[in-house]
């Protein structure tokens, strides 16, 4: 056998035994987390347009315009360049090796070329944004804080390694065998090397044509090992996660819904993650699919405002603990957190809190879902912060004081607040019609049940917003009908705190009450209703066709049914909502509605629509203490103030809450005003023409000469 066949043969085995060895381990830890059916029900046609938009696509990396479009040629030069290695191994038994099918068409000797120094000029533009990134990458400002950036190095070392050494294989060729690399000047960069080798003749060329080859197929080798060892692993796991992602993405309902019948619960029964062995396995994929890039972390509302939360760090966290757990996952049987889990082991098993995820980190999450917006892999982090909630609520009752009061009363008032069912309808008392309160079954000439949400019914800030968006709905003829007292927590807080079984109850509970009133459309005004209702009550046999108030003014406004005047002059920005922008991709229709006033100017935040930064409310943290670093409606308002607008809307009680506590801290409550969007479509109206042309009496229906604007 040639030495080049034995070398280059030698060097493979070694480095496929080596990297197929780390890749069966992680396999197999991969495989030893908790079954997850529902992830085996994406059709093939969702996960080909999975594939089709996150992986080849690049969709999320892309809109980092400068490293994603280097990423983007990194990755298209790794596949097509497969041919290459292809090409290698053949060179390696027959110089006159081509491709079946493909051959030495002067296409591929291009598109190699192409991608060759694609490839390296995107490691150009790689290493120059890191060595200007330097310094700020050891500051909690940069998203790399934290990652392992000196194998970043490495890895642009190796991947130059690669391309470098097959350009000099190729040009050496060029000089050797003119036959057999036949792609003329369409390999234009083989060539253009091919000719600074050429004064070496072609005896030399001969030598280094076999040394580059070697080398090439050497550093590939390396590549893949260290790969397998990296965090580069994403290469390989990344297709794997995004095909068995949630699709469209991982926000709206949380992803598990746990069977909380006490009657089956047994004495191993075990509610949420408490070990890194009781998330699923494609939470477990999750981990190992992280790529460090940060991008979560950068747009994480407790991070930026100092909190110890990063969900790369969580993410992190998660994959080293699963590293480390190997041998009870691997070699033991399951262990209950808390418990030896097996005789022959006399360590306790830690719970990954606080052992691992510091009370703060997990208590500091919104569930805004900017992470998952961002992540270009596809990572869950929501519902693993959840899980573990869950595992800390309900198995160990570790959770934040101040939310103990919350949980209390919502199970024994029915809202967070405990203020109790009898005041719900008193938000109705100061509007000038009558709004039906649902006794029986909803009248046939009622069209929607209108779902009010705590806030709404009993925040006197937020009573404002119903009251006008009630007011709106009743000038555009929209017929509706409240529960009143029978009305009770979503359940939505609980659940995110990660009491599932109050949330259970909650729905339950909401569940019967709009089956007997026989309720099914819905208008909700808080998000969080919304989305629990709309997304996460089919779950409990709760279905549905509901709407935000956001949605329903857009259409009304669209239909001419409610007409903006021009009582509000000034320029407005723009909070959207986590639980109906991000959650529920609602980012237009308040827009198109403020836009329809006419005297309103819309300016838009650095951090809108799909980036848009939490007001701090969700995830329950309204009822928690907020006592490290920057309070997020601070920062938050902060950012709208810098709009210069006179207004901050927002279609949410909750976000209402908060920025109007911070517009009041800062002492801009004379200058600016947080207003919903209804209270700015009602105030729009109040001196305009918009008032004169609807009314309780007078509503313009689709189709009238007013409605055509004549
Ligand atoms: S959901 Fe929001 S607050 Fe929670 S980790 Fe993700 S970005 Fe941070
Ligand atoms: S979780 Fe996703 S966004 Fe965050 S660092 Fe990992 S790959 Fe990047």
């Amino acid at each position: 056998m040639p030495v080049r066949i034995a070398i280059g043969l030698a060097v493979t085995v070694v480095a496929l035994a080596v990297a197929g060895r780390r890749f069966y381990w992680i396999t197999r830890l991969v495989r030893s987390g908790q079954p997850a059916p529902e992830r085996w029900e994406n059709g093939v046609l969702a996960r080909a347009e999975a594939e089709l938009t996150e992986v080849a696509g690049q969709r999320k990396l892309l809109k980092w315009t400068v490293p994603g479009t280097a990423h983007f040629f990194t990755m298209w030069g790794f596949t097509i360049l497969l041919l290459t290695i292809i090409e290698a191994y053949g060179d390696l038994f027959d110089k006159t090796f081509a491709i079946w099918g493909i051959g030495h068409t002067a296409a591929v000797g291009f598109l190699e070329d192409f991608f060759i120094v694609a490839v390296l000029a995107a490691l150009v533009v790689f290493a120059v944004i890191r060595v200007k990134n330097e310094p700020a990458r050891r500051q909690r400002e940069s998203r790399f804080y934290g990652s392992h950036t000196d194998a970043a190095w490495i890895t642009l070392a190796m991947i130059a390694g690669v391309m470098i050494t097959l350009l000099l294989y190729r040009g050496a060729q060029v000089n050797t065998k003119p036959d057999q690399f036949p792609y003329g000047w369409w390999a234009f960069a083989s060539h253009v090397i091919g000719s600074a080798l050429h004064p070496l003749g072609s005896g030399v060329n001969s030598v280094l044509a076999t040394l580059f080859l070697l080398l090439n197929v050497a550093v590939i080798m390396g590549f893949l090992v260290f790969v397998a060892h990296s965090k580069h692993l994403h290469i390989f796991a990344a297709p794997f996660n995004v095909a068995f992602s949630r699709r469209p993405r991982a926000l709206g309902g949380l992803n598990r819904t746990p069977d909380m019948d006490m009657e089956n619960v047994s004495e191993d029964t075990v509610f949420g993650v408490g070990l890194v062995e009781q998330f699923t396995w494609k939470q477990m994929l999750d981990f190992v699919t992280c790529t460090e890039c940060g991008r979560c972390q950068s747009a994480c509302p407790a991070w930026n405002t100092g909190k110890p939360l990063s969900p790369k760090l969580v993410v992190m966290s998660l994959r080293d603990n699963m590293f480390a757990s190997s041998q009870r996952l691997l070699h033991q049987p399951r262990a209950t957190a808390g418990e030896e889990p097996a005789a022959a082991q006399t360590v306790e098993v830690e719970t990954l809190v606080p052992f691992t995820i510091e009370p703060d980190v997990l208590w500091s999450c919104t569930t805004c879902g900017a992470c998952v917006e961002q992540c270009p892999v596809d990572i869950e982090h929501v519902d693993a912060i959840v899980d573990m909630r869950r595992y800390e609520v309900l198995m160990e009752s570790r959770f934040p004081t101040e939310a103990g009061l919350m949980l209390r009363n919502i199970e024994n008032q029915g809202d967070p607040w405990g203020l109790g069912q009898a005041k719900r309808a008193e938000w109705t008392d100061v509007l000038d019609f009558e709004v039906p309160v649902v006794t029986g079954t909803i009248p046939d000439d009622v069209e929607y049940l209108y779902w009010v949400g705590c806030a709404g019914a009993l925040d006197e800030r937020a009573r404002k917003g119903v009251q006008a968006t009630a007011r709106m709905l009743h000038r555009a003829g929209v017929t509706f009908a409240i529960l009143g007292p029978r009305e009770s927590c979503t359940g939505d807080p609980a659940r995110r705190l990660g009491n599932e079984y109050l949330y259970q109850e909650q729905g339950k509970l909401n569940i019967a009450t709009l089956g007997e009133v026989g309720a099914k459309k819905i208008i909700a005004s808080c998000p969080h209703c919304f989305n629990t209702i709309k997304n996460e009550y089919p779950a409990l046999g709760g279905n549905y066709e509901v709407i935000h108030h956001a949605q329903l003014l857009e259409h009304l406004v669209q239909e001419r049914r409610l007409v903006p005047g021009d009582g509000y002059q000034g320029k407005v920005t723009y909070h959207d909502p986590c639980y109906l922008g991000r959650h529920n991709r609602v980012f237009e229709e308040p827009r198109t509605v403020i836009n329809a006033i006419p005297g309103a100017t819309n300016i838009e935040m650095k951090r809108c629509k799909e980036r848009g930064f939490c007001c701090g409310a969700g995830g329950a943290r309204m009822w928690m203490e907020e006592s490290i670093g920057k309070r997020v409606n601070m920062e938050r308002t902060e950012e709208a103030l810098g709009t210069g607008a006179d207004v901050v809307s927002t279609a949410c009680p909750y976000c209402m809450i908060m920025l109007d506590d911070a517009v009041r801290a800062n002492a801009k409550e004379d200058e600016v005003r947080v207003l919903d969007l209804s209270q700015l479509v009602e105030e729009s109206m109040l001196a305009g023409t918009g008032a004169l042309r609807t009314g309780s009496e007078g509503a313009i229906s689709p189709g009238s000469p007013e409605a055509d604007g004549e």
